[in-house]
């Protein structure tokens, strides 16, 4: 197949067909809706990515992202220090504060247990999550996991290592989804909606 555009351009549809989300045909139209919004959209572009690039660093408290360490979430007075939730990935946690489903603190894992695919307890901050855990005023340790073989595996062990911290360990419910109907579930989240019933 011959090029229909010089190297750069080339390059410039390749780099766009590595996100997430975006194959090699919607990659095209990208970098041409790029090139066609020159002024509007690709020199801010260029300038956000590098001021991301400058800028942008891992938080070394809870391991979220931003552009200042300890982090926005870490240093904001209003939240409650004695709740962590637990998350595996930085997604998760953008995830729950879109949600506004907890004022407390973060910790992000950087993945989840998974022994087919070589991650052990070492690959994650899991150390750091126990010594949190150990420290004041923490009284409580959310498992914001995901509800797959491999986060629950992450959960139980986890809760193993806490035993000795004076934390409550909580998880999060499996259910019902929120306008969900019962005839559509499956099996599984079925029975743990009915085995996990709450008061009325
Ligand atoms: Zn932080």
């Amino acid at each position: 197949m011959s090029a229909v555009a010089g190297p750069e351009i080339e390059r410039l549809i390749q780099l766009l067909a590595r996100l997430p989300g975006l194959g090699p045909r919607s990659a095209r139209r990208a970098a041409l809706h790029l090139i066609k919004k020159r002024e509007a959209l690709m020199t801010p572009l260029a300038s956000a990515l590098q001021v991301a690039i400058e800028k942008i660093q891992v938080c070394k408290t809870c391991g979220n992202i931003d552009t200042q360490n300890p982090c926005t979430v870490c240093t904001d007075p209003r939240r409650d220090p004695s709740i962590i939730v637990v998350i595996a990935d930085v997604a998760d946690l953008w995830a729950l504060e879109r949600a506004n489903a907890s004022s407390g603190r973060y910790h992000v894992l950087g993945g989840t247990l998974s022994p087919l695919d070589g991650v052990g307890p070492g690959d994650l901050t899991i150390d750091a999550l126990v010594a949190r855990a150990h420290e004041e005023p923490v009284k409580e340790i959310v498992l914001a996991l995901n509800a797959t073989v491999d986060g629950q595996t992450t959960a139980h062990y986890i809760t193993d290592l806490l035993q000795d911290a004076n934390v409550r360990v909580t998880r999060l419910a499996h259910g019902v989804p929120v306008g969900g109907e019962l005839d559509y579930l499956d099996e599984g989240t079925l029975s743990a909606a009915m085995r996990q019933r709450t008061l009325f």
